[in-house]
């Protein structure tokens, strides 16, 4: 099956029951056992340790991205922080690329540090980079590409290449392009990390995260620490996302021709500067991003000339369909500051080391149509 029907069907049983074509939500915290000796003959104890609805969207996942099996969080930073702990010991050491999610920076360096484990952020995006982090001890690659916000990529076969030198395994956090438009294991990496709550859900609806695991091995590690600290996905939000995935190459492939658009339309204005959305000609990447995934995504972000009262002015005043708030992937189109919002964990210094500048406007454009996307921007821009 090839993926847009596979969205659809991959790992959906009609309801035996029933014949319910919808695969029902399991609300239930536990399950009847046959008897002593035949517990967990039918798969399921405690709705912590897992549950039908969850066990179908795993299944789902994990088919869509052709990896063992996958597990499903309560939010996509429950699924980066089991990856961690599955994997990490005190006294270990992790490399992290230096532009990557602000809750996943915050986690290594205000959580984990506590527990004597040692990051190193590196610009992923050159392999000689890693190499030169890596330490007798490092025990984890964790790279996020497109990075968040910035959109820097990182070459996933370049890193799984050293990954495998080592022994060790490459995590990559998928969140951007999902596994429609890039995946990660068939590129040598071990584990595809999601949040769900961006493209899967789609739709502004739930929070939750996902990691596909490339063997059986590495999905025991993780199903054990699931299991462990609680951090099971509700079966509400998995078939909520059930529903929001049948949908996602369908929604991807219209966000990502928007994305396009606004683009071109503020690379062509003059009070737009550096504007960055991998499927320009002009984007430093643009060939990488090519070779690597088959979409460029719907994620993109610029300066307003004028700097950062600028930038901040134009999210102020910029009308629907754009909304000012955190979150992206979904059909609302967002307009975020990350300096203040998504990034506001990360040290300042450190923000404007690797281009998390304070006027850049991060967009995540949505389903609406893109003349009324281009004209609210334009409005907005020439109140400057
Ligand atoms: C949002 C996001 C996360 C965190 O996911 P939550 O569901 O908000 O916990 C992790 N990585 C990336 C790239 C994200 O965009």
């Amino acid at each position: 099956m090839r993926f847009a029907t596979k969205q659809i069907h991959a790992g959906i049983e009609h309801d035996p029951l029933t014949g319910s074509v919808v695969p029902p939500i399991y609300q239930t915290t536990t399950y009847v056992q046959p008897s002593v000796d035949e517990y967990l003959s039918k798969g399921y104890s405690y709705s912590r340790t897992g549950n039908p609805t969850v066990r179908t969207l795993e299944r789902k996942i994990a088919l869509l991205e052709e990896g063992h099996d996958a597990t499903c969080y309560s939010t996509g930073m429950a699924a980066i922080q089991a990856t961690m702990l599955a994997l990490l010991n005190a006294g270990d050491h992790a490399i992290v690329s230096d532009v990557a999610y602000g809750g996943t920076y915050r986690l290594c360096t205000q959580v984990l540090n506590r527990f004597g484990v040692e990051v190193t952020f590196a610009d992923t995006s050159d392999a000689t980079h890693v190499r030169e982090a890596l330490r007798d001890n490092t025990r984890l690659i964790l790279t996020e590409t497109p990075a968040n916000p910035t959109l820097k990529l990182t070459d996933i076969a370049a890193i799984s290449e050293i990954a495998q030198e080592r022994g060790i395994p490459h995590a990559v956090d998928n969140t951007f392009l999902t596994p429609y438009y890039q995946r990660p294991l068939e590129l040598g990496a071990d584990l595809s990390i999601h949040s769900t709550t961006k493209y899967f859900d789609g739709h502004n609806a739930t929070v939750g995260g996902a990691v596909v695991a490339k063997t059986a091995e590495l999905d025991e590690k993780l199903r054990f620490i699931l299991g462990s600290n609680g951090t099971i996905m509700s079966p509400q939000v998995a078939w909520l996302t059930l529903q929001g995935l049948k949908t996602l190459t369908v929604r991807l492939d219209k966000q990502c021709e928007n994305a396009m658009k606004v683009a071109q339309f503020l690379e062509a204005h003059p009070k737009a500067e550096t504007v960055c959305y991998p499927g320009l000609e002009s984007f430093a990447q643009h060939e990488l991003a090519k070779r690597q995934a088959t979409g460029f995504g719907a994620m993109l972000w610029f300066e307003v000339v004028g700097g950062a009262s600028a930038g901040k002015k134009l999210m102020d005043t910029v009308k629907t369909p754009w909304t000012l708030a955190e979150n992206l992937g979904a059909l609302e189109s967002l307009v975020t500051h990350p300096a203040t919002m998504t990034h506001a964990a990360v040290d300042p210094a450190e923000r404007e080391r690797v281009g998390i500048t304070d006027g850049l406007v991060r967009l995540s454009v949505g389903l609406e149509d893109a003349e009324d996307l281009i004209g609210a921007l334009d409005r907005a821009l020439a109140e400057i």
